[in-house]
């Protein structure tokens, strides 16, 4: 999952990118208005979370320009406004949620939760064969067995199951899982996919993480 932070005081916004890095998220800043709208437009994000002043252009008037190309795309309003009208005005202006500052990260993080979770408001699952992923509560099971995974292993297995029976081109895992300015030495990837194999004890006859020679990596149901 990738989240755009458009936020022009780099302390709030250098505290959200190592939270939400800490919690397996890729993450991205822009410190004004213009630069945040043309990353947005790469469609390349799961959510926005953006600071309503900013430099170049508002939060709102980046949520009206952005919302005519991604109607669906969760924005939640960082802001120090908070008078009922402001907040109306918000919402209205196509944000999903607000949060005043001071917040707590945690509560923040659960709001970003809410956001990413399925539209029918029970826990998302994911699976592949035995193997299910909650991803609300970062957990993983094969069968009845929990399975303990690190951050980025985890956020490569759910990378590869939400793309499941699709090939994964090695660069767009480490843009997804790792950080778009990460520099290309994809050989880490390898490093993971062996350990998750290896965690997820997977036997001969348990191809479900697929090496695609030359290419990359497939989560394939069997
Ligand atoms: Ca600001």
């Amino acid at each position: 999952m990738r989240i755009l932070i458009v936020e022009d005081e780099s302390g709030i916004s250098n505290f959200l990118r190592q939270g939400l890095e800490e919690e397996a998220f890729a993450v991205d800043v822009a410190d004004n208005g213009r630069e945040g709208l043309d990353l947005a437009l790469s469609g390349n994000y799961d959510l926005l979370l953006l600071d309503w002043m900013l430099p170049g252009m508002s939060g709102i008037e980046l949520t009206r320009q952005f919302r005519r190309d991604f109607p669906q795309t969760p924005i939640i309003f960082l802001t120090a406004k908070d008078t009922l009208d402001e907040t109306i005005f918000g919402l209205q202006s196509g944000a999903n949620d607000y949060i005043k500052k001071p917040f707590h990260f945690e509560e923040l993080l659960m709001r970003i939760r809410v956001q990413l979770r399925g539209k029918e408001g029970t826990e998302e699952r994911l699976s592949l064969g035995p193997i299910s992923l909650f991803p609300e509560r970062h957990a993983v099971q094969k069968g009845e067995e929990e399975i303990l995974l690190t951050q980025k292993e985890f956020a490569l297995l759910e990378y590869l199951i939400r793309n499941k029976n699709k090939v994964c081109r090695r660069t767009r895992i480490i843009e997804s899982v790792w950080d778009i300015h990460f520099d290309y030495n994809t050989g880490v990837i390898d490093v993971f996919i062996n350990s998750l194999r290896k965690k997820l004890n997977l036997q001969k006859d348990e191809d479900y993480i697929q090496t695609i020679r030359g290419v990359g990596y497939m989560a394939k149901e069997l």
